[in-house]
């Protein structure tokens, strides 16, 4: 806008391009009235007043505030996925809801909510109010990979939340962390370091931090290896296969990706180990032609707890034993 001096209130001559986004050639100035304004990004967020983050290459502007409203329906639905803190029947339609019907106006509300609340939004019976609300109470207990994740940190994802799990012992720990400190973790570069340090700077985020830990948050962190920092599983390449018992295959993909690297989809020569369950084919071959090590899911159960991953103790406690 600013290259082409095109004003908010400008006549503007368009050109098709691609299918849908048509591609604007230039501000027609001798249509102008005198009361086009030039755009200039805020500073701070138009919908809550938070600080606003800007990408190196200024291609992206973010609210900082975690609980801005205009995000919070997107908020609320990636804390509760599967691979966050995994909140049973909070998908789209109910986080719409409860936005809707003010009854969740930041995250912490979340925890808070009870079966009676529930019970008065639309399509609601007294068991799918009591499921999510015991859904709920057992998110409460989760790991801190999980709720550094949950938090939707800009370009903070799942592997990189394992990588800072991994480095500090517990949220207050993080939270103190210096941007030069952050910089010093092997994969941390200085654009998340910024994006984590404004995060845990920002005043409301701060607030809803300490508010979910005042609820009842409780957060452990078994893979915490001390300052140096290193992933349980650093290293390792793992190709999952066939369907497993005690998690489904994106949420066996999500552990390794939290505790060292990314799980791929293909076997090669790189692949250090394939997990098997029943109903496997093509990649067992493979994985066989190449001598990689198959492992079956209990015995990739093995493997973690050898490298100090207690799966089996936070796992015990989720009914639907769904949860690493
Ligand atoms: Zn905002």
């Amino acid at each position: 806008m600013a290259e082409k001096d095109i004003r908010i209130g400008d006549t503007v001559m368009v050109e098709r391009a691609g299918d849908v986004i048509p591609y604007v050639v230039k501000a027609l100035a001798k249509k102008r009235q005198g009361q086009e304004k030039k755009f200039s990004m805020p500073s701070r967020c138009p919908s809550c007043g938070g600080d606003v983050l800007v990408a190196k290459d200024k291609k992206k502007s973010r609210c900082t505030n975690m609980n801005c409203p205009a995000q919070l329906q997107q908020r609320i639905q990636h804390f509760a996925s599967a691979r966050a803190l995994d909140i049973d029947g909070l998908g789209e339609k109910r986080a719409a809801q409860l936005v809707e019907k003010g009854l969740v106006t930041w995250l912490p509300d979340i925890l808070t909510l009870r079966p009676n609340d529930l019970l008065a939004l639309e399509g609601y019976a007294d068991k799918a109010a009591h499921n999510l609300y015991n859904a709920i109470q057992q998110a409460k207990e989760t790991t801190l990979a999980r709720f550094i994740y949950a938090l939707g940190i800009p370009l903070v994802g799942e592997h990189l939340a394992g990588l800072l799990a991994a480095r500090y012992e517990d949220l207050p720990a993080l939270q103190r962390a210096a941007e030069e400190e952050l910089l010093e973790i092997p994969e941390i570069g200085p654009e998340v370091a910024r994006s984590l340090a404004v995060f845990f700077t920002e005043s409301h985020n701060c607030k809803a931090v300490a508010r979910m830990v005042a609820e009842g948050l409780r957060l452990e962190n078994p893979i915490f290896s001390g300052k140096k920092g290193i992933l349980p599983l650093a290293g390792l390449k793992f190709v999952f296969t066939g369907s497993l018992q005690g998690w489904s295959r994106d949420e066996a993909k999500g552990l390794v990706q939290r505790l060292g690297r990314r799980a791929t989809t293909s076997v090669s020569s790189a692949t250090d180990y394939v997990v098997a369950g029943p109903g496997t084919g093509s990649k067992l071959a493979a994985a066989a032609e190449l001598n990689i090590p198959i492992l079956s899911e209990a015995q990739f159960q093995d493997l973690l707890n050898k490298k100090g991953v207690r799966v089996g103790t936070i796992r015990q406690r989720e009914p639907s034993g769904r949860k690493y």
